[in-house]
């Protein structure tokens, strides 16, 4: 579904990243997992051409490399960006419709469908967004993501800041948006352990570099990635 080839991010003289080849199939969870700075944040700006880079994107066959971003979201993928970004001065309903600014007249039905899935969402919809605890902040930027009716989302670092009780309801809703909506999932995350514990695969950056790939069971119980990433 997704087919990234030897993708090149720059800043100045700083090379983010290094020439890294990867794909997503229809139906995985795929993760990327990584120290901070690996240049993790930056492959996924490159997708959304958020930031100039060198290399290839394509997306269900089609090639998406110089696509404006919101051409992009049109197509099916969507970004949940690090830090959330959701507005904090806004309700969770008037999150949600900025959401559907490209399927603008299919909001209500959107919505309805989002309260469906979180209903914590549903009981909030009038709080504004930056009264809502850190989960359910992270709970509204993915269903903020899933108004454009992607067929693909794309996560970058959910678990940041969150305690790990609500790290696992997080990545419970992601399992479920996978099996139950069909949804494609790369998930980008420094918490190796959660996400290659919902993932089917996962690749390891390190300085620019994708440097280990394999199935998630495997990497998570390789002596190497335990040593590094799962704290021994
Ligand atoms: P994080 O977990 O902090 O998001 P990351 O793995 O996502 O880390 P990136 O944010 O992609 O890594 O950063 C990769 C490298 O590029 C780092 O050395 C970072 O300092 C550098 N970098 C990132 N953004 C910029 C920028 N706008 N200008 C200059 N250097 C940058």
């Amino acid at each position: 579904m997704l087919k990234v080839k030897n993708l090149k991010v720059k800043y100045g003289v700083i090379e983010a990243v290094r020439g890294i080849n990867f794909e997503v199939r229809a139906g995985e969870i795929v993760t990327i997992i990584g120290a901070n700075g690996a240049g993790k944040t930056s492959t996924l700006n490159a997708i959304f051409n958020l930031v100039k880079k060198e290399g290839s994107v394509e997306f269900v066959e089609a090639d998406i490399s110089r696509l404006a971003t919101h051409q992009i979201v049109k197509r099916g993928l969507a970004l949940v960006p690090e830090g959330r970004k959701i507005f904090i001065n806004l309700t969770v309903e008037e999150n949600l419709k900025i959401g559907a600014y490209l399927n603008d007249e299919n909001f209500e039905r959107l919505r309805d469908r989002i309260y469906d899935i979180f209903p914590r969402l549903k009981e909030k919809r009038n709080n504004y967004g930056g009264s809502l605890s850190g989960g359910e902040q992270q709970m509204l930027a993915i269903a903020r993501a899933l108004m454009s009716e992607p067929k693909m989302l794309i996560l970058d670092e959910p678990s940041l800041g969150l305690a790990p009780i609500i790290v696992k309801d997080v990545f419970e809703i992601l399992l479920k948006l996978n099996k139950e909506e069909d949804v494609t999932i790369l998930l980008v995350e420094q918490n190796a352990g959660a996400a290659l514990r919902i993932a089917n695969r996962g690749y390891v950056m390190e300085n620019g570099l994708l440097v280990m790939e394999d199935q998630a069971k495997n990497l998570l119980e390789s002596d190497e990635i335990k040593k590094k990433y799962l704290g021994g």
